[in-house]
């Protein structure tokens, strides 16, 4: 018999012993080699374990790599209103964040609300972006949930639009269909965004991500602070893999004398440009450019930085990519260090959900290493962070904490 929403339960999708004790330490992904046998289509279903024992429900897919994505251990089934209280339960953890003096959420208008996984919502991403709501969705069994979902959304947040960004590579690995559409109200092209400190202009129908890379939003600030902590006044900065110049503006905002903003998109460093004149602040240098070239040339004409940061795309976007990735982080890291003079700070991300945070923090002592095999430098770790905590992090589900950002400082 069809469910209210029209879509027809599963029947149990068995898992092997490998993928019952992954569920069982809290990890939300079953494998497709963990799959005793797929289920016929993509949906909501019953997991029980090789024995026929109900272990619980997921979402599931019959070809996609990551077969099972966990609900919940209980056994009711799936449907549009549990997954209504999820939305519901991620709000209220935003409006407590809202609460929270750490978060510093102060006039911030872009903000991320829902986390996928880590909000118990598999595969669904929503951001607001000032004005609007933008959705993002990779994963074939909350696709038909989409319109309720959204409903909620306007009701509770009464947004001017919602944009449905359906352009991501990955909805492919689910059989899913592309498209960019406005799925409620108005969307303008470019929405003004305030992160707490600064306004930017956003364009949810064309920019990187869903429009704005709202995971940096604490470490910007952080490496602002360090920067106007350590490096004295009147510092030269430089911001590889700027984007937006999400760091580099919050520099000349710290004060920095001089600011480059390296980055391979033109429409980046134009929506850097507005931003700078938008804020009252100097005009940043642009240089459209690979930024491992533009490090190395920088290297080679002697150039030095008292705050430099790097936060390249993720190298590694699979498990394999890894070995090649690691190299990519120590060179850019190398570079980097060899770049930055006496004191100076160097904010360093990694955003490879397959790269664990120490796995990363050996790359940059290896990089360290390296650059300083001569100099004989110390370098201090001022911190380590993670993603801004709108993008909630999930105990056992280390793919959540795909965002490693490492504040260095050269002593010497
Ligand atoms: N630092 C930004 C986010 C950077 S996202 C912030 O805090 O908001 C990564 C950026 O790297 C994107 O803007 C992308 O256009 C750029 N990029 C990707 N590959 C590049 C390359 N080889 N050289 C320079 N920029 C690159």
């Amino acid at each position: 018999m069809p469910s209210p929403n029209g879509v027809a339960p599963l029947p149990p999708v068995a898992v092997a012993d490998r993928g019952a004790a992954r569920l069982a330490a809290g990890h939300p992904w079953v494998y497709r080699s963990d799959v005793l046998a797929p289920p016929a289509r993509a949906g909501f279903a019953p997991v029980v374990d090789r024995r026929g024992r109900p272990l619980g429900w997921a979402a599931v897919h019959p070809t996609s790599q990551i077969a099972v994505r966990w609900v919940h251990a209980g056994d009711a089934p799936v449907d549009a209103a549990l997954l209504l209280a999820r939305l519901d339960a991620a709000l209220e953890r935003r409006a407590a964040l809202a609460r929270d003096p750490d978060a510093a959420m102060d006039g911030v208008t872009g903000t991320r609300l829902v986390h996928a996984e880590a909000d118990g919502l598999p595969g669904l991403v929503v951001d607001r972006l000032g004005p609007v709501l933008v959705v993002q969705s990779g994963c074939a069994a909350i696709e038909p949930h989409l319109p309720a979902l959204v409903a909620r959304l306007v009701a509770r947040l009464a947004p001017e639009g919602v944009l449905g960004r359906f352009d991501a590579k990955a909805r492919a690995l689910e059989g899913l269909p592309t498209d960019v559409a406005v799925l409620h109200g108005q969307v303008a092209d470019t929405v003004e965004v305030h992160d707490g400190l600064l306004t930017w202009s956003v364009d949810p129908r064309a920019g990187q991500k869903t429009g704005a890379f709202l995971d940096q939003r604490l470490n910007h600030r952080r490496f602002a602070s360090a920067a106007r902590t350590y490096a004295g006044s009147g510092f030269r900065a430089l911001d590889a893999f700027a984007y937006h110049g999400g760091f580099g503006l919050h520099l000349l905002r710290a004060g920095a004398a001089t600011v480059e903003l390296v980055d391979a998109s033109a429409a980046a460093l134009a929506a850097a440009r507005t931003a700078a004149a938008r804020n009252g602040l100097p005009e940043p240098a642009c240089v459209r450019a690979d930024a491992f070239e533009r490090l190395r040339a920088l290297d080679r004409a002697g150039a030095r930085f008292e705050a430099i940061s790097v936060d390249p795309p993720a190298l590694a976007k699979r498990a394999k990519d890894l070995p090649r990735a690691m190299a990519g982080y120590k060179e850019l890291n190398l570079r980097a260090l060899r770049l930055l003079a006496p004191g100076g700070v160097l904010g360093t991300s990694s955003c490879s959900a397959h790269l664990q945070e120490a796995e990363f923090l050996n790359v940059l002592a290896d990089a360290a290493a390296d650059a300083t095999a001569q100099g004989g430098r110390t370098v201090h770790v001022l911190g380590r962070w993670g993603a801004a905590p709108d993008h909630p992090e999930r105990l056992g589900f280390p793919e959540s904490r795909y965002l490693k950002f490492v504040l260095l400082r050269a002593v010497d």
